[in-house]
């Protein structure tokens, strides 16, 4: 039995609307009990008031960004810093998720950086690492994964142990091709002994798996020993999948 209680998070990505946000938070409110998991939602940063107002009164789920600056303050326009998001009341925030990496160019680096930036501002970052099709292909999977989470230890040192890591092989990201549990495995499994060697507390390390997890698959990828939970993209926007995945991680 795993040490690690598991998280499940919500990336809602760039959807939604006052009044959709509305209608799922309520949802998710009435469904969600008391979860014997972590759950959190991440809409986008412009909604983050909104949420933290339907949140309110309420513990079982936390509020998450999707993205954030790797600065503190100043002439970045357009960015949104991690203290910021922490006026509002954000728990944790997603790093270098692939979407970020491929359509604005982010580097290993600026997702360490931006690490360093939610740890000092007492968020829980969740740093996404995956390899793409054609890196898959090419066996450069585990060199992939481990590129990008070696910056990230390079850059934080034993604070990793306050880190989220999500694997999302960028080939299962909406497409609606899961990684196979025992494919998911074997990768957490070296993200793991990455961790270890790095000398972080990897037992107590969470790690996600996140791509095209949805209703019907989740329980059979959470039950894997080194999946600590996931990162839910198209099936976050609808309450009862998203409640069932938390059904399955609980
Ligand atoms: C994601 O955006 O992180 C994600 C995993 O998306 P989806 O579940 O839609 O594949």
């Amino acid at each position: 039995m795993s040490e690690r209680k598991k998280l499940v998070a919500g990336n809602w990505k760039m959807n939604g609307s006052l009044a959709a946000n509305q209608a799922l938070v309520q949802a998710l409110r009435q469904g969600v009990g008391q979860p014997a998991c972590d759950v959190a939602v991440c809409p986008p940063s412009v909604y983050l008031g909104q949420l933290q107002q339907l949140l309110a009164g309420q513990t079982a789920i936390a509020l998450g960004a999707q993205d954030l600056s790797q600065h503190e303050g100043g002439a970045f326009t357009g960015d949104v810093s991690a203290t910021m998001l922490k006026d509002f009341g954000v728990r944790y925030a997603i790093v270098g998720h692939s979407e970020r990496r491929q359509h604005q160019g982010e580097t290993d680096l600026q997702v360490a950086l931006k690490v360093r930036r939610a740890l000092a501002a007492g968020i829980t970052p969740i740093v996404c690492v995956g390899e793409t099709l054609r890196e898959r292909e090419e066996g450069l999977t585990e060199f992939i994964v481990k590129r990008q989470l070696s910056a990230v230890l390079h850059l934080n040192g034993h604070a990793i142990n306050e880190t989220v890591v999500a694997y999302e092989p960028v080939w299962a990201i909406g497409t609606g091709q899961t990684a196979t549990p025992a494919q998911a495995q074997s990768v957490h499994a070296v993200l793991r002994a990455q961790l270890r060697a790095a000398g972080a507390q990897a037992e107590h390390v969470r790690i996600l798996y996140g791509g095209s997890m949805n209703a019907g698959n989740a329980a059979e990828l959470l039950a894997q020993p080194d999946i600590d939970g996931g990162l839910i993209g198209g099936a976050a926007l609808k309450a009862p999948d998203f409640l069932t995945i938390v059904a399955a991680a609980a």
